[in-house]
């Protein structure tokens, strides 16, 4: 396993110029368009503009089929302010109706056990295909997020991976600063007070006070996760780029 220790060091957009320079066409920016995602997807169009050789921005999301209308509005922003193409992942359509044909469309509300399938079917396993077309890939994910995420590394090799955290040491404020500065798109739900978004069904506002992860899955305890970068017992989820194919 390669040592990234000094990376640590690194501000976001040199590990960002790094990714870029090392890993070309064969690194994306996986976004669900938050805040974080705008910030990172902003810093690595810099980094592909003084890239030492000619490179494309590579931005991808995971669309679940249940995501709120406002994230395609998002979508479409990212679309046209950076020229780039959204790189949308679906889920297998006949896993889908498998699922649903069993278990109802709303199943995540029946059991923990449903609810992870769903999300198992829905994103862990079209991350784990996309992720089998890249060398690297780099998400939003903050230390101050939740306890599971509080000792994140920038960079780390999973399955055979690089997975970047560039953004890893920021506080919600620096988030905020830049965003404002760079006058970055703002997903409509945050107005709402939504703090985190995902699904549609999954995902509600937050009360003043709340840890930032509470409405996903408000009516679960334990942790917040989906299982695409932590598994249910809040360890370092691995396997996911080395899934067969469905
Ligand atoms: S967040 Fe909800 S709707 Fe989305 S994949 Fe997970 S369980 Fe399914």
């Amino acid at each position: 396993m390669t040592d990234f220790g000094e990376l640590e060091h690194y501000s976001a957009g040199d590990l960002l110029s790094w990714a870029v320079d090392c890993y070309g066409d064969q690194f994306a920016i996986a976004s669900s368009f938050q805040k974080e995602d705008m910030v990172l997807t902003d810093l690595a169009s810099v980094a592909v503009a003084k890239a030492v050789s000619p490179r494309r921005l590579r931005v991808f999301t995971l669309d679940t089929g249940r995501l709120p209308e406002e994230t395609y509005s998002m979508m479409e922003a990212v679309r046209s302010r950076y020229g780039v193409t959204v790189e949308s992942v679906f889920p297998d359509r006949e896993e889908v109706e498998r699922m649903v044909a069993a278990n109802g469309p709303n199943l995540f509300f029946i059991s923990p056990e449903l609810r992870h399938c769903c999300c198992d079917i829905r994103k862990t396993r079209p991350l784990g295909r996309k992720l089998r077309e890249l060398r690297a890939w780099a998400t939003g994910l903050r230390r101050e997020q939740s306890a599971t995420r509080a000792h994140i590394p920038k960079v780390a090799e999973v399955d055979e991976k690089i997975k970047l955290n560039p953004l890893a040491d920021w506080t919600a404020s620096q988030v905020e600063q830049y965003t404002r500065e760079h006058g970055l798109p703002v997903h409509p739900l945050y107005a709402r007070g939504y703090a985190s978004i995902g699904c549609a069904p999954c995902t509600r506002a937050i009360q003043p006070g709340e840890p930032e992860r509470a409405g996903r899955w408000w009516w679960e305890q334990g942790n917040k996760e989906c299982g695409i970068h932590f598994d249910a017992n809040g360890s370092v989820r691995r396997g996911v780029a080395a899934q067969p194919d469905h």
